[in-house]
């Protein structure tokens, strides 16, 4: 069941479509083979957002679309795709695939015991492709040969009926890939589309397949789902549907605790100031992302290692590493970055300390900015008394002999 709309009939235009893509897409239609724009891209252009980036498919093979643009390199973990880069762009490029019946055939498709798809390279129809997507809404196709939408999915209703629904059967899809679950609610936080009852159903009791799903991956799928400039409404999407507990189990477990009403009030801070941040162009790093959301296991390790009597800075050394070396099992965080937030918690630390000379020396550090910003979440969430912040906000904006007499003033 395809429906086709003509150019007539849908609001796309050429003219909302990136000159890479378009060179690709033209490239590609001239050379003889069939060329759309799918997925997100549309669906972003028929909801009113600036599509991120826009994806091509096509009957040509990966090699065969190596061949016939300079700037072309075949990529792929688990599966073949081509990037062409075109003027700074970058345009990612895939062959029609099918969710192949085969599936003894390991050299193709590859699952887990338990139904997990780990490789699948099966090439096939148009149609094929657009039933092995995850969502209706990333279903639809926009052919370049007369500017036509492909609808195989009931793609166009859900768009503008707003609701994501997986494709086929929702315990089965979620079964081949549990990723597919944090799109739900990354797509329902970016797009404010409801997620379909049968969609939404099985998550919550599915959620734990989520441990079976590379640490690489997941520490991917995480920035994403806090980058997408919607993390408040993403925090209580994955609240609502029991989705923490896999992705940061030990930030699931201290909010549980009697005083976890201040770690929510601390990540709902947080998160509200990353998409301000975001919406002012200014940049987040995954470092700080982090540091903030183990934030309510460390400090809990912190307190704990202080009452047996630990002294601070080896107490804040411990429960940072003991932390860091849990959650990497589950999301891989890179080195460069839980280094990075580490220095961040370590500066909690230091930031009371401002006698004499501290406090020009600790605004030279490479961290002090993030670690003050943290603060401020800090205090502002009644974590901690108020105070600091406000003496570091006013410290920062004053002239040099005012810093020094603050500077003396502190006890
Ligand atoms: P974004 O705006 O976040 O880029 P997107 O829809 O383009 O959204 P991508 O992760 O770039 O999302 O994926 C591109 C397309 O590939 C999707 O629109 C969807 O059709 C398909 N897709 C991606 N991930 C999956 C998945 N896990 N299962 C099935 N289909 C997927
Ligand atoms: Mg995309």
């Amino acid at each position: 069941t395809s429906t086709l709309i003509p150019r007539a009939d849908h609001p796309i235009s050429r003219k909302d479509i990136s000159r890479g893509a378009l060179h690709v897409l033209y490239g590609l239609h001239e050379a003889g083979y069939d060329a759309f724009l799918v997925g997100g891209c549309l669906r972003d252009l028929l909801t009113g957002v600036p599509p991120k980036d826009f994806d091509v498919v096509t009957n040509a093979r990966p090699e065969e679309v190596e061949r016939l643009f300079r700037g072309a390199r075949v990529i792929g973990r688990r599966f073949k795709l081509v990037h062409v880069r075109h003027r700074g762009e970058i345009i990612e490029v895939a062959t029609f695939r099918a969710l192949s019946d085969d599936r003894d055939d390991e050299r193709l498709v590859k699952l887990s015991k338990d139904g997990q798809i780990l490789r699948d390279n099966v090439y096939g129809s148009i149609e094929e492709d657009a039933l092995r997507r995850d969502f209706t809404v990333n279903a639809l196709y926009y052919d370049i040969a007369d500017f036509s939408l492909h609808d195989f999915a009931d793609s166009l209703h859900d768009i503008e009926q707003r609701t994501l629904r997986l494709i086929g059967e929702p315990e089965q899809r979620y079964r081949e890939d549990p990723v597919r679950m944090i799109r739900a609610i990354r797509f329902q936080a970016k797009l404010g589309f409801e997620l379909d009852p049968a969609t939404a159903a099985p998550i919550t009791a599915m959620a734990p397949l989520l441990a079976q799903v590379p640490a690489a991956r997941l520490f991917e799928e995480v920035l994403k789902l806090f980058l997408s400039g919607h993390a408040l409404a993403t925090l209580d999407g994955l609240r609502a549907h029991d989705l923490l507990e896999p992705l940061l189990p030990l930030t699931a477990t201290a909010m549980r605790d009697k005083d976890g009403g201040v770690d929510l009030t601390f990540l709902e801070a947080a998160m509200r100031n990353t998409d301000r941040r975001l919406a002012d162009d200014k940049p987040v790093t995954p470092a700080f992302l982090f540091a903030v959301l183990l934030w309510p296991a460390v400090r809990r390790r912190f307190q704990r290692a202080l009452d047996q009597g630990m002294p601070p800075v080896q107490a804040m050394s411990k429960a940072a590493g003991d932390v860091v070396v849990q959650q990497v099992n589950r999301v891989a965080i890179p080195r460069r970055f839980s280094s990075v937030m580490r220095e961040i918690w370590d500066l909690q630390l230091r930031l009371p300390r401002r006698q004499g000379q501290r406090a020009a020396q600790l605004m030279e550090h490479p961290r002090f900015r993030a670690a003050y910003d943290f603060l401020l979440l800090r205090e502002e969430a009644g974590e901690i008394a108020p105070g600091l912040g406000q003496w570091w906000t006013d410290y920062q904006d004053a002239d040099p002999e005012t810093r020094d007499e603050m500077a003396q003033q502190v006890r």
